[in-house]
C-alpha cells in the first residue's frame, strides 16, 4: 500500500526541490529534420534558457535515469497538419509537420529514459490529409509516435460520434475524459474516464476534461453526449487516482482553454478550483506559453498549466521531479 499521505508529501516537494521545468523548443525553420538536443552540452543551455532553478538541474538530469523523474512531452490541437506550413506562409513558412515533431520526440526519448507523451485534442481537422482520410493517418502518425493517451476537443467531432468511434477504433493509445457522459453511444466503449501509467516506479494518473460543445459543436454531430461540469467532474476523477489508485502525480489533458476573462471554465479556473492535480496540459486556445503557470489550487498548493501552442509547431515539455 502505498502511504496515505504520498498526496501531501508529493504537494509540499515543490519547496523542498520538486521541480517542474517546463521549456518549449521551436522547431528550426526551413529544415526537413529537427536536430534535436544533440548533447548535453545543448540540453543543459536550453534548460538553462527557462530561467529553471540552476542549482537542481543536474539532478533534473541525473534523476531522469534513476525513475525518478517524468518527462511530460505534449501537443494540442495538431489540427491534420501532417506536412509543414507552405514556405510562403505569412507566419509559420516551413515550420511544423510530422517529420520534425517525430525526430524531435525521439530526440528527446534518447535523453531521457522515463517519458511520456500527451495529447490534449483537435488533432483533426485543418488540412485535407482530414478531409481524404477521416482522420486515419493523424491517427496512425499518433501511433507510429508512441503516444501515451489524447483527449477529445471540439473539431475531433467534426465527422460525428460515429465516425469518431470507427477512427479512434484504429488508435494504439487511450483516449481520456471525464466530463462527458457516452451512455448509449459509439464512443461508450472507447473513451476512458481516466488511466494510470505506471512509469518506471511511479504511477502517474491521467484524465481528460473536455469543452462544453453547445455553440461549438452541431448537435447532430455530438449526439448523446452529455456535457457535465469539469469542476466536480475532474476533482471526482482526481480523488479516486490519488486515493484508490495510489497515483503519484496527476496530469489532466483538457481541452477547455487556457483563460477567458468571464466565467467560461478554462484550465487556470480549473486549476483554482480543484486539489490533487499536479498539473494540466491545455488546448482549444492556441495559447502559446514560454514557460508552466503556476496556479494556487482550493488548498493553496501548485498546480502548473501549460499549453503548446497548435498545429504541431511546438512540442511542450514538463519535467515532474519527485
Ligand atoms: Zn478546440
Amino acid at each position: 500500500m502505498f502511504p496515505v499521505n504520498c498526496l501531501e508529501t508529493l504537494q509540499m516537494l515543490p519547496r523542498n526541490g520538486w521541480v517542474m521545468v517546463q521549456y518549449l523548443l521551436e522547431f528550426s525553420r526551413n529544415r526537413d529534420t529537427f536536430e534535436p538536443m544533440s548533447s548535453r552540452r545543448k540540453f543543459l543551455k536550453q534548460l538553462a534558457m527557462t530561467g529553471a532553478v540552476l542549482p537542481v538541474i543536474p539532478e533534473v538530469l541525473g534523476a531522469a535515469a534513476r525513475a525518478e523523474s517524468v518527462l511530460v512531452m505534449h501537443t494540442n490541437d495538431f489540427h491534420s497538419r501532417m506536412d509543414p506550413f507552405p514556405e510562403k506562409h505569412p507566419k509559420f513558412g516551413g515550420q511544423g509537420g510530422i517529420a520534425k515533431l517525430s525526430t524531435l520526440i525521439h530526440g528527446v526519448r534518447q535523453e531521457n529514459k522515463q517519458t511520456l507523451l500527451l495529447d490534449c485534442g483537435d488533432i483533426f481537422q485543418g488540412t485535407p490529409y482530414f478531409n481524404v482520410f477521416g482522420g486515419v493517418a493523424e491517427i496512425q502518425w499518433m501511433n507510429q509516435a508512441g503516444y501515451d493517451a489524447s483527449t477529445l476537443g471540439n473539431h475531433d467531432f467534426d465527422n460525428g460520434v460515429e465516425k469518431l468511434a470507427s477512427v479512434l477504433g484504429h488508435a494504439q493509445f487511450p483516449v481520456v475524459n471525464c466530463n462527458y457522459r457516452f451512455s448509449g453511444t459509439a464512443l461508450e466503449s472507447i473513451i476512458k474516464p481516466w488511466i494510470v501509467k505506471q512509469v518506471g516506479r511511479k504511477r502517474i494518473g491521467i484524465t481528460g476534461a473536455g469543452i462544453n460543445p453547445e455553440g461549438l459543436i452541431l448537435d447532430r454531430l455530438c449526439k448523446g453526449i452529455v456535457y457535465q461540469d469539469p469542476v466536480k467532474a475532474v476533482q471526482t476523477a482526481v480523488d479516486t487516482l490519488k486515493s484508490r489508485e495510489r497515483c503519484d502525480a496527476v496530469i489532466v489533458l483538457s481541452h477547455l482553454g487556457y483563460s477567458y476573462e468571464g466565467p467560461q471554465i478554462d484550465d487556470k479556473k480549473l486549476a483554482a478550483a480543484t486539489h490533487g492535480i499536479d498539473l494540466i496540459l491545455g488546448g482549444h486556445t492556441h495559447t502559446f506559453l514560454e514557460q508552466a503557470e503556476p496556479v494556487r489550487n482550493a488548498k493553496g498548493k501548485t498546480v502548473h498549466v501549460n499549453q503548446a501552442g497548435w498545429a504541431g509547431l511546438k512540442l511542450g515539455r514538463v519535467a515532474i521531479e519527485f
